[in-house]
């Protein structure tokens, strides 16, 4: 298949060298020079919507204001080649989906929300899952292609809004793990205890899970290179909070969290791994210059 993608960030060069790996022509455009070696087997175009005028075309761009500025903005929805599949893979707002999903319609194009779960090496060795929602036949569509990238496609239903539901609640989660996993070290290490055995002991008995897995492993080897960086962690907490108050709910824990990255970012490590607001917690560094996000 002619397959176009937008965005060739730590997330989306893995995924596009995949296709191509499958056995796709990719056509790819990114708004900074990318060198050819690091992309091999992939057409670089010049402008973004060259990649519309294939039978599907990612986008993995950063975050809600990038989608707007590349693609709405700039019209590419009404330029696209007929028929054609948009997949947006990147973490965005509910309410972007649902504005989406209305706007693709209008113009007679498939859109899928697939937003992914796992981090660049996992979408280097095409392992990610992915979460996706559509209207069926634009789901089925892309299947193939969702898997040359991942090893298992959850569908969630076809309000597209449900995958970036579900993919924004499992990020809430994943930083309130972070953050519990830091203060058990703070309790913990004032006695004495090595974290590398108090994680040994909670992965062993009660917690158990990949979250847990992985970023014990971070917090303990001090290792914050991302990965997955705080500042878009940030943005996934901010999408979080709007999601609650669109239904009328504050939710206590992500507010805790989401400040925890505010307070990371604020500090200038935000583009460390999200973990650094663990190392933050234990090494007590509480509040950081006022960054607006508080
Ligand atoms: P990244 O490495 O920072 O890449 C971001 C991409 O977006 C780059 O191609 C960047 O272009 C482009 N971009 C940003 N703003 C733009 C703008 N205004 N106009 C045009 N292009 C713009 O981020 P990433 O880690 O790949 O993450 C991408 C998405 O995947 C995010 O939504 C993130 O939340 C999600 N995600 C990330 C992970 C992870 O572990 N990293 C895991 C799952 C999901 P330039 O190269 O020119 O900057």
């Amino acid at each position: 298949m002619q397959i176009g993608f937008i965005g060739l960030g730590s997330m989306g060069s893995a995924m596009a060298l995949n296709l191509v790996k499958a056995g796709h022509e990719v056509r790819a455009w990114n708004r900074s020079r990318i060198v050819q070696d690091r992309v091999p087997g992939i057409t670089l175009v010049p402008v973004a919507a060259d990649a519309f005028q294939a039978d599907a075309v990612f986008t993995m761009l950063s975050d809600d204001p990038a989608i707007r500025e590349v693609i709405l903005d700039a019209g590419l929805l009404a330029k696209a080649r007929p028929g054609l599949t948009h997949v947006i893979t990147s973490t965005i707002s509910v309410a972007l989906a649902r504005e989406l999903e209305v706007l693709h319609e209008k113009v007679a194009l498939g859109y899928v929300s697939a937003p992914v779960l796992g981090r660049p090496n996992v979408a280097a060795s095409g392992q990610l899952n992915i979460l996706a929602a559509g209207k069926a036949d634009a789901v089925a569509a892309i299947e193939p292609l969702l898997a040359s990238i991942g090893k298992r496609v959850w569908k969630l239903g076809e309000d597209p809004a449900r995958a970036n539901a579900a993919k924004i609640a499992c990020n809430m989660m994943i930083a309130m793990a972070i953050e519990a996993m830091a203060e058990g070290v703070v309790l913990t290490e004032s006695v004495g205890l090595d974290r590398a055995d108090f994680f040994e002991l909670i992965l062993g008995t009660l917690f158990s899970g990949r979250a847990y897995e992985s970023y014990s492993a971070q917090i303990t080897d001090r290792s914050f290179e991302p990965g997955f960086k705080a500042k878009l962690a940030l943005k996934d907490m901010r999408l979080a909070v709007e999601a609650g108050n669109q239904i009328g709910r504050t939710l206590p824990m992500l507010e805790a969290v989401r400040e925890g990255l505010a307070n990371a970012v604020s500090a200038g490590l935000g583009e460390k791994d999200w973990s650094i607001m663990a190392d933050m917690t234990v090494r007590n560094i509480a509040t950081a210059t006022d960054s607006g996000e508080r």
